[in-house]
């Protein structure tokens, strides 16, 4: 059944259930598709109707986007079926058409389907474009459970790095170190949603239908907290910021959830904010967090860990989090990757 929701969540309308995507396309007048090979693999069948055109994802350069866009022929739906890209690609041609954007994710390891931008590149940056909503966002559980599981596990590293991000934005209030006003309220809202994935951990381990509900209303519910504040300060500190350090140094790409994982691992520690408690809930819900398993060498790491600070301190966009407060020792950088596995 489709389901009106809350405008703050970014989602307009939610349809959800085992087979949901099934003929759902059959009575679109004119559509276009999304998509990358495998998904559309799984999904052709399921969704019924005759596309206009499909549209596989090869670049998310803007220029090669564009391109796509003027290829198009008309249409008043666009229905993105797949994974982050494949989503974002739709949101950016409903975004340029002002067409009714459907979204189909087979995978739900990133937030793509509920974010309004889409993430285009820009001369090799990342830039986030445009506002969309979709109507409606297409839960369909068998569908996203042909996925592998630890991809799908993957999309709670956005919503457990709540543990690290908002100790982070507490600690800078503490030190008269804040962007943005504080609120315990939203801390209380935040730990709210944490404390309800972590009330799912077996259900998102079996990735079940409540599980799969819970990253998903998880999402949305980050999304009413944070659209009316104007930021991410509750989702995201120092967790994000050793991959981002990673990222620039390495140029690698990682599963997203898994280094924002890794971050939790690390960070909770730094902070001496329940370490065990939040590493004990990764372990339960089968979130592969390790630095093996995304082929960081214990050097790499070791390098990032040193190089830190002075990364934080030279991105003048980056937020005040532990990174700042606390010194990250020889030491201790011994003693935690002793504790990790590569
Ligand atoms: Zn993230």
């Amino acid at each position: 059944m489709i389901e009106q929701t809350d405008p703050l969540t970014n989602v307009t309308s939610l349809l959800s259930g085992n087979g949901v995507s099934r003929h759902l396309c059959g009575d679109l007048k004119s559509f276009i598709v999304t998509t990358m090979p495998i998904p559309w693999d799984l999904a052709k069948q399921r969704i019924g109707g005759a596309p206009a055109k499909i549209v596989f994802v090869d670049s998310m350069e803007q220029d090669r986007v564009e391109q796509q866009l003027e290829e198009l022929p008309e249409f008043d739906c666009v229905v993105a079926i797949g994974g982050g890209q494949a989503i974002d690609l739709g949101k950016y041609f409903s975004w340029k058409r002002q067409a009714r954007l459907i979204t189909i994710p087979t995978v739900i390891s990133v937030d793509a389907f509920v974010t309004s931008a889409a993430a285009i590149r820009i001369n090799q940056k990342i830039e986030y474009i445009g506002n969309s909503s979709p109507n409606p966002l297409v839960i369909d559980y068998d569908l996203i459970r042909t996925a592998p599981n630890h991809l799908n596990i993957a999309g709670v590293g956005d919503l457990l790095s709540i543990h690290t991000a908002v100790y982070d934005w507490t600690l800078a209030a503490k030190n008269d170190q804040n962007q943005y006003q504080f609120h315990q309220k939203t801390v209380d809202q935040a730990y709210k949603i944490l404390n309800s994935i972590i009330d799912r951990a077996e259900d998102i381990r079996n990735l079940t239908n409540q599980g799969i509900d819970a990253i998903i209303n998880g999402y949305m519910d980050v999304n009413r907290v944070c659209l009316p504040l104007g930021h991410y300060r509750i989702e995201e500190g120092s967790e994000h910021y050793l991959f981002y350090e990673l990222e620039a140094r390495t140029g690698k790409a990682y599963v997203h959830g898994h280094i924002i994982g890794l971050g939790i691992y690390i960070m909770s520690h730094l902070q001496n904010n329940k370490h065990e408690i939040i590493t004990n809930v990764m372990d339960r819900m089968g979130l592969k967090y390790q630095p093996k398993n995304m082929g960081i060498k214990l050097q790499t790491l070791i390098e990032s860990l040193e190089n830190l600070r002075k990364y934080v301190c030279e991105r003048e966009d980056l937020w005040y989090t532990v990174i700042d407060k606390e010194t990250i020792t020889p030491e201790w950088i011994d003693y935690i990757t002793n504790k990790l596995e590569f």
